[in-house]
């Protein structure tokens, strides 16, 4: 790490959806969000008023799927008791003047991750988190094909209550969609977008520029070195199939993507050896997470090719990926009302951060 990189102000742009940006200032004092407290880890194992732990289970609504068996899952769907989108609603889309509104129809499903109340995802063995990696593809295939209005199935985690979890035992989500949500839709147009003018998927380049890119940047006047990029520097883990990778535009301070090493669009074709890579790489990049900023709230979630017409061009442009978030800031109106994130630590020293972690 160099004394130039150290202090860093500058606005970023996002190589994907370069509409999104965000304002790394390194610089001491310049701490404009309130931190977020570490959330208090509970660690028990059974809690006897949980409607996720086991013995519980006539508390939650009907059973979806559970894996492997009803009676001895590890890991267990349920419907949403609180449903943000439901499919019994009577209403069709509406329009008056400028305003649009388009019927709530969809699904929303808890994934209860793992029996064990309050157990990190770090703390999951491999195989558990294979299991897991599993019932999520099973819910994203079997949700898209329930129903041909469905245009996006949205998998996510959210961990403490800074991130939204309203249930302390560790869950995931699922909810399927009657539209395609902003985010994946701006970063499948836009990718599309580069694969036209440059026939190569951008996240294809981006992780082969993770992998081999070196480069120096001097000051045209001084000749002082003004930035030094280092092969692997924005790597914090890498498996056979799998990279986790810092964006160089983190909107997150310790965001970490995790993405195939190799083209892949949608994430339900996923094959089981990858799938083993992946509960590694996952759970490894947690462990690193945890080490660094311990007991972090975060949020994941899954981006990966829309199943509907629209997209279907699109398979050699897109790339899926998931998005770890961890929340260690509040946003103020400043973000809010700019659209412009603020990272007071620069992405470089976060990777080499994560990346010195010593895993047993
Ligand atoms: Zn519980
Ligand atoms: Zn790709
Ligand atoms: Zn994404």
């Amino acid at each position: 790490m160099t004394d130039q990189q150290e202090s860093v102000r500058e606005i970023r742009i996002n190589p994907i959806v370069p509409t999104e940006s965000v304002l790394v200032s390194t610089a001491r004092g310049m701490r404009p969000r309130k931190d977020e407290e570490p959330a208090p880890r509970d660690s028990r194992r059974h809690v006897d008023r949980c409607p996720f732990c086991t013995g519980n289970e006539h508390m939650t609504p009907p059973t979806v799927t559970s894996s492997p068996s009803e009676e001895k899952w590890s890991v267990r769907v349920v419907e949403n008791l609180y449903p943000v989108l439901g499919d019994d609603s009577q209403s069709s889309n509406l329009v008056f003047g400028l305003q649009q509104a388009i019927d709530g129809y969809g699904r929303h499903e808890v994934i209860i991750d793992h029996p064990e109340h309050g157990i990190a995802i770090q703390d999951m063995s491999e195989d558990h988190l294979f299991r897991l990696t599993g019932v999520y593809r099973d819910r994203i295939r079997a949700l898209y094909r329930a129903d041909e209005r469905i245009q996006y199935v949205l998998v996510f985690k959210n961990f403490g209550p800074a991130a939204g979890a309203s249930i302390a035992h560790t869950h995931s989500q699922v909810i399927a969609m009657p539209v395609v949500p902003e985010n994946v839709y701006n970063e499948v147009t836009h990718s599309r977008k580069y694969f036209e003018k440059n026939r190569q998927c951008i996240f294809c380049s981006l992780i082969d520029e993770a992998l081999t890119f070196e480069a120096t940047i001097y000051d045209r006047e001084s000749g002082a070195v003004r930035r030094q990029f280092n092969v692997g520097q924005y790597v914090i883990e890498r498996g056979e199939h799998f990279v986790a990778i810092k964006p160089f535009a983190s909107r997150y301070e310790w965001e970490i993507h995790i993405l195939p090493l190799r083209h892949r669009s949608d994430f339900v074709d996923i094959s089981d050896d990858e799938r083993h890579d992946l509960a590694r790489v996952l759970k490894h990049s947690m462990t690193r997470l945890d080490a660094v900023i311990g007991g972090a709230q975060y949020n994941f979630f899954l981006h990966s090719i829309p199943h509907n017409n629209e997209f279907s061009h699109c398979h050699d442009s897109y790339h899926w990926h998931l998005e770890i978030c961890p929340r260690t800031s509040i946003p103020t109106g400043f973000e809010l009302g700019s659209g412009l994130f603020v990272s007071t630590i620069s992405p470089e020293q976060a990777a080499e951060q994560l990346r010195a972690v010593e895993l047993e």
